[in-house]
């Protein structure tokens, strides 16, 4: 069956009350985003409450579903026969062609659920139901009716068109990107921050991401895998610019001036503190990191803790309870996983010390932090000043 129209089911969105048509065409403009990419042309309308897909070309079923798969605030994709003549007799013909093609295998059981939108039609629903019920058990003897719980429920509705469709196809659910605001990923190429970013765009939110790189300590490909990563969370949160920070000369400035068992909490507090330098003027109001406690020596409590102090902003930690085979689970899903264990060099592990603090004491971070008084602040101006913004689509 070839269809050309879609019938696009949402679901918490469909709670926003006044504001609820913001949603809607967050919704439209991600899906027609994410459409771009597939061959063919479409549009895509509202119409009472729902949003409707039709495509006006040849297109790739399987491609179209999946690029829908990844659009936040769907939660069922519809496959849908439109058809403009009503005529009951005709329709009863059309239902048995839909049903003879959908579904090969006959042995099944069936509910017909109609709807009348339209109330000048000439045949209740109830009737609908049991002559279109009748018809198909005539054609297929093999099916049966199971009112209660049947393995096919075959909608028919009847508005301005009649609709007809009995496929559900599972969304990932969530809010269309672009109606909560937008936030700034710390993207690094390890396996938890890109699911964070996901689980943060999957509630709406638009995503600039920050990547730090110390070269030549970290190579070009290191840098590329981040690249890739950007790319592959952008599938799902729409195109993300990504600032790729030289990290270097504050990281070798930190190594030489502070001890060697602080070095990464005190990289750390720098590098929120450029994301927060950078989202200032991005316009991004809160930071995103793949952190979850107890993970490594910087994501104890008390080195979260440390890490925070330096934020004015609010540190979304989506990962923050999840076990690393948790992460990993999403990260298979959304297809990330397999560019994070490429292995490249991280600028985190470089330098870091045979013995981290796992407990650090916050007024002893402070002071040796006064060590780099001189040229620090100089250097993370450069460091924002000289970055690098990549479009990761
Ligand atoms: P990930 O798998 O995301 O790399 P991780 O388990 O390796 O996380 P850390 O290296 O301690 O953990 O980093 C914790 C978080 O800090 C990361 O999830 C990421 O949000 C951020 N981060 C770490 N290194 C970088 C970097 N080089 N550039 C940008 N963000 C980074
Ligand atoms: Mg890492």
């Amino acid at each position: 069956m070839v269809y050309q129209s879609f019938l696009i089911k949402y679901a918490e969105i469909g709670t926003k009350g006044k504001n609820r048509y913001l949603f809607e065409d967050a919704l439209i403009k991600q899906m027609k985003n994410a459409l771009k990419k597939v061959e063919g042309r479409f549009t895509a309308s509202k119409e009472a409450g729902r949003i409707y897909l039709q495509a006006e070309s040849e297109y790739d079923y399987d491609e179209v579903i999946d690029a829908l798969k990844r659009v936040f605030g769907i939660a069922w994709i519809c496959p849908m026969l439109q058809i403009e003549e009503k005529d009951f007799e005709n329709l009863k013909k059309v239902v048995v062609d839909y049903i003879g093609e959908v579904y090969p295998d006959k042995h099944f059981t069936f509910k017909v659920d109609s709807r009348r939108a339209d109330k000048n039609y000439p045949v209740h629903s109830e009737d609908m139901n049991r002559q279109l019920g009748e018809v198909i058990l005539d054609a297929y003897p093999e099916t049966s009716v199971d009112v209660h719980n049947p393995d096919v429920l075959l909608k028919v509705e009847v508005r301005k068109v009649v609709n007809i469709y009995s496929q559900m196809i599972p969304g990932p659910g969530g809010m269309p990107v672009g109606t909560n605001g937008k936030a700034m990923l710390l993207l690094s190429g390890g396996i938890d921050s890109p699911v964070a970013g996901y689980m943060i765009a999957k509630r709406g939110v638009k995503i600039d991401a920050v990547y730090f790189h110390a070269p030549p300590y970290t190579s070009d490909r290191a840098k590329q895998k981040v690249i890739d990563l950007a790319k592959l969370v952008a599938r799902y949160s729409g195109p993300i610019p990504l600032h790729i920070v030289n990290f270097t000369d504050i990281q070798l400035y930190i190594y030489d001036q502070c001890p060697h068992e602080e070095l990464t909490i005190i990289m750390r507090r720098y590098m929120m503190k450029i994301a927060e330098e950078i989202s200032k003027k991005t316009g991004c109001l809160a930071l995103i990191t793949g952190e979850s406690i107890g993970q490594v020596a910087s994501q104890t409590v008390q080195s979260l803790a440390a890490t925070n102090e330096v934020c004015t902003m609010p540190v979304f930690r989506p990962l923050i309870g999840f076990d690393k085979q948790e992460i990993v689970d999403i990260s298979e899903k959304i297809g990330t996983f397999e560019t994070s264990i490429q292995p490249y060099e991280d600028c985190c592990t470089i330098f870091v010390a045979k013995h981290p603090v796992i407990k650090p004491n916050l007024n002893m971070i402070r002071r040796s932090e006064m060590n780099l008084a001189e040229k620090i602040d100089e250097m993370v101006q450069t460091a924002i000043e000289t970055a690098e913004v990549v479009w990761c689509d």
